[in-house]
């Protein structure tokens, strides 16, 4: 490293950071409407998200001017304090479902720390990162700093990561592809943050307000067509209020169904799936489901001909409706692959729950343990309800909430450390200490020769 930015004033890094915010500001209707073109998300969803993007910047720019180093109660006369220093060359790895703001949120960190970053873009979706790091450049980074580097991941993805060089590598993908990765940086001593697959449980109780909590499972289970690591997957329903809720959810599903259509109408709800490799995923968990007699309640087949909502062709992209799976009944859907296995399409299954110890085992029956949902009005349920279940982020009445401030992070098969907040930033870093001796000389030498021959009573340790 020359040092030019890992040795640069933090308050230089901070004014680079809070430009890039307000240069991406300058940039935000080409932006959106290249994430929109390469993922194929409705402007509607990118117009709410890529302006928000501007919050990690500033955020990892407060971050560094404030920071405060700890001086440590180390005991004898000695003055010990922490420095922060940057990792050297890191390496991120970013999925298609959320090109910018996966971006954004890995680079924050990493650049108000000091590294040197290399981004590796999904293959699918690799332009928004490339303009996002022409607005860092003009925002004062460094040249050489940030390179991007777009390509496969077995193949450029791969040598990357497999580089000595490389201190740290940070992906966020699927569970497999963190798995190869996690292997590779463990072997070089590289420092690893993994964020990856989820199969998120809601559990929604009899005291929960049902209207809201089937507008909360229709947005996190459909926003993004599902793509989101947090998709709320598994929906466990109290018995009692199950017939109310399923009818609620599946007239939302259809209403939604009817307004699919061009991407780039501000009126349409869902895009497509981002590929064809996406859509045959997603059709052999819901065939799987099917061929073990699991009812379908709505949706279930991929959407093809006009959209009723303005005529556009369905056929051109790889459209699925919001699919309902399940009577409520447990037994033929517990087990089966649309339970277990993420399916990253618009596409959960319903299950009733008596107690709430059922409704815990069933939230945890589950490699992943990303994002979780409570629904209900009672403050002690959700107190036990939350503690209980094995997830990173536990949202109570509510679903999706992202902010820099606020971790977001797996435990099981979702993954390794978190991202957002002073850890991510802390994760970017490595720890110096130094310890400072200020005993007088003669104290020093009266108590701190060790071989000497007079002294009777000297430090060790
Ligand atoms: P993916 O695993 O196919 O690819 C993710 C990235 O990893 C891409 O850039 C890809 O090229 C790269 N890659 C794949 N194999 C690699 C290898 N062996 N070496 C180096 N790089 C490799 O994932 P995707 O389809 O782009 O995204 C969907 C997945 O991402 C889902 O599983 C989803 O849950 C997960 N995801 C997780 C979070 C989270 O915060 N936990 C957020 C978004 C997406």
């Amino acid at each position: 490293m020359s040092g030019v930015w890992s040795r640069a004033d933090r308050h230089y890094r901070a004014d680079v950071l809070e430009r890039a915010a307000i240069f991406l500001t300058g940039r935000i209707d080409q932006l959106i409407a290249v994430e929109v073109q390469q993922t194929g998300r409705t402007i509607r969803e990118m117009k709410a998200q890529v302006p928000s993007l501007t919050k990690w910047f500033k955020y990892y720019a407060a971050l560094i001017r404030t920071e405060e180093r700890a001086v440590l109660p180390t005991s004898g006369q000695l003055h010990n304090w922490i420095d922060r220093k940057p990792l050297g060359v890191v390496v991120q790895i970013t999925p298609f479902n959320h090109p910018l703001l996966i971006a954004v949120k890995k680079l924050a960190p990493a650049l108000a720390a000091g590294n040197s970053v290399l981004l590796k873009p999904s293959e699918l979706t690799p332009l928004t990162s490339i303009t996002l790091s022409e607005i860092l450049q003009e925002a004062g980074l460094p040249h050489g700093v940030l390179t991007v580097l777009t390509g496969y991941g077995s193949t450029t993805g791969k040598f990357l990561v497999s580089h000595p060089l490389v201190k740290k590598v940070d992906v966020t993908g699927g569970t497999p592809a963190g798995r190869a990765i996690g292997a590779i940086a463990g072997h070089n001593l590289a420092s690893f943050t993994a964020e990856l697959g989820g199969k998120a449980p809601v559990i929604v109780t009899e005291h929960a307000n049902i209207e809201a909590a089937v507008n909360g499972v229709a947005f996190g289970s459909f926003i993004a067509s599902g793509q989101t690591c947090i998709a709320a997957t598994r929906i466990l329903v109290k018995r009692a209020i199950l017939p109310l809720f399923l009818e609620n959810l599946v007239g939302k599903a259809k209403s939604i169904e009817k307004r699919i259509g061009s991407p780039t109408n501000m009126k349409s709800m869902m895009g497509p799936l981002v590929s064809a490799a996406q859509l045959a995923k997603v059709e052999s968990l819901v065939d799987s489901a099917e061929s073990g007699s699991l009812s379908i309640l709505t949706g279930g087949s991929r959407m093809t001909g006009i959209s009723i909502l303005d005529s556009h062709d369905l056929s051109r992209g790889y459209f699925y409706p919001p699919t309902i799976i399940g009577d409520g009944s447990a037994s033929k859907v517990v087990g089966s692959r649309i339970w277990r296995e993420e399916a990253f399409g618009p596409v959960i299954v319903v299950v009733g729950f008596e107690t709430e110890k059922e409704a815990i085992d069933l939230a945890n029956d589950s490699e992943f343990g990303l994002g979780a949902a409570i629904w209900t009005q009672d403050i002690s349920q959700a107190h036990r309800l939350s503690a209980a279940v094995d997830a990173g982020i536990v949202w109570i009445n509510t679903h999706h909430r992202n902010d820099p401030s606020s971790p977001w992070g797996g435990v099981k098969s979702s993954g390794v450390g978190s991202e957002n907040g002073i850890e991510a930033y802390h994760a970017y870093t490595t720890v110096k200490s130094t310890i400072l001796n200020y005993a007088s000389t003669n104290q020093a030498l009266n108590s701190e020769d060790w071989f000497g021959e007079e002294v009777e009573s000297v430090r060790y340790g």
